[in-house]
């Protein structure tokens, strides 16, 4: 597991399943997933594990932003600068573990990766 975490873009990972992510590897080229940035506010969730949806009205120009919560877990990952969303919500310091905070749990079960929705729903119920 520390081979293959160190091997992938964190930012870029959906975790799907334990020990299985999507990802770039180190040092891929930039894509059109490289713009989309981290938001405690965002406006893009996950529709599925593949999928990316739009969670409010979007028009040509704007920031895509998602929190990285919705598809990121991984206990070492911590986003390299604080972040700069300065919503109301704003949590600064991202994590790969911030899925698991209470406040979040709401959005998480509507906007979280299947992977991370079925690990919430376990720890909810004391089974994680
Ligand atoms: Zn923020």
């Amino acid at each position: 597991m520390e081979g293959f975490e160190a091997s992938i873009e964190p930012g870029t990972a959906v975790t799907l399943a334990d020990g299985v992510a999507l990802a770039e590897p180190v040092g891929a080229g930039r894509d059109a997933s490289d713009y989309i940035n981290h938001s405690c506010s965002p406006n893009l969730g996950m529709l599925d594990a593949l999928t990316v949806r739009t969670l409010v009205d979007v028009g040509a120009g704007d920031e895509l932003t998602c929190d990285y919560a919705y598809w990121l877990v991984r206990d070492d990952y911590e986003m390299k600068s604080d972040c700069q969303c300065f919503g109301s919500a704003c949590r600064r310091r991202i994590t790969g573990r911030d899925w698991m905070l209470p406040a979040l749990a709401d959005a998480m079960m509507r906007n979280a990766s299947p992977y991370i929705r079925r690990r919430l729903d376990a720890m909810l119920k004391g089974k994680d």
